[in-house]
């Protein structure tokens, strides 16, 4: 697009302007014409048109009038693109088929509440590549152990494989995030990996072990597990919340379930 837009901080908008960054995304996304590919947040279409050019289909969702406005106007009588004039976090993504693929440069200010929304539609996703705050990947790909393993991690790694690609440092988006951001990709597991029998309970649980991640299984979870619960499922209770890992987590969650009826 080459009429300048002036970026809107509350919608989150730094433009990927280093060529060298959006190629890496295109290579890591690998579109084909078998791929029908929704984006979020084009922007100023940094990696739109690589994105359209070589899938089936694209799918892009903007928030921004403008901005949707000027997408439309670009891709005016392109029957590959359709622009959705539309907020990514009430979308009915499911309405755009049941295998699609997800990129996008995402605003970091709601990339929380948006990755459990996607959640929702899981079953319909083939992939998503995400452009995130680095600090945000690297929760989401912590496992047992690490200073940052914790309720993102362990929620959606229980309905995502999370790979982390690559760093981008601030200067590659015009205007620069104070922040240092990464490229990562999400695998949808199969259905069944970990088997969650109660999810509103799994996500209790697990946020009550994390609000005091300095102390023992014990003490943090006394209000919704007593001592037997974590020896029937072969957990020890004297561990801190960070050393178990999204198994015993389901595990502890669904031996609860059934033991409540
Ligand atoms: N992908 C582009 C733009 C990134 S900036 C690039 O890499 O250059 C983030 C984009 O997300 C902006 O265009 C912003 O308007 C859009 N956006 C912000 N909130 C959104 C929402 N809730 N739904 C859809 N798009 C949103």
């Amino acid at each position: 697009m080459t009429s300048r837009h002036r970026a809107r901080k509350r919608f989150g908008q730094h433009f990927l302007s280093d060529p060298g960054v959006i190629d890496a995304i295109i290579r890591a996304v690998h579109p084909t014409r078998d791929d029908v590919i929704v984006e979020i947040g084009p922007g100023q279409g940094a990696i739109t048109d690589a994105l359209a050019r070589s899938a089936g289909h694209l799918h892009a969702v903007e928030l921004d009038r403008d901005l949707a406005a000027g997408l439309r106007h670009q891709y005016d009588g392109n029957p590959n693109v359709t622009v959705h004039e539309a907020d990514a976090l009430q979308f009915d993504f499911a309405s755009l088929g049941d295998r699609i693929r997800v990129v996008g440069n995402l605003p970091y200010n709601i990339s929380t509440p948006l990755l459990f929304h996607l959640l929702k539609f899981r079953e319909q996703i083939l992939d998503m590549h995400f452009m995130l705050q680095k600090e945000v990947v690297d929760r989401m790909a912590a496992g047992p152990g690490s200073k940052t393993y914790g309720r993102l991690g362990i929620m959606l790694g229980c309905y995502l494989n999370i790979e982390r690609l690559f760093d981008v440092p601030p200067d590659a988006f015009d205007p620069p995030p104070e922040v240092t951001s990464a490229v990562v990709r999400l695998d949808p597991l199969p259905a069944g990996t970990f088997d969650i029998e109660d999810n509103a309970g799994f996500s209790t649980l697990v946020s009550t072990a994390f609000m005091q991640r300095r102390k023992t299984l014990r003490n943090s979870l006394k209000k919704l597990v007593e001592g037997p619960d974590f020896e029937a499922v072969g957990i020890d209770a004297g561990q801190r919340p960070e050393q178990i890992s999204i198994a015993d987590y389901a595990r502890l969650s669904n031996y609860l379930r059934q033991k409540s009826g």
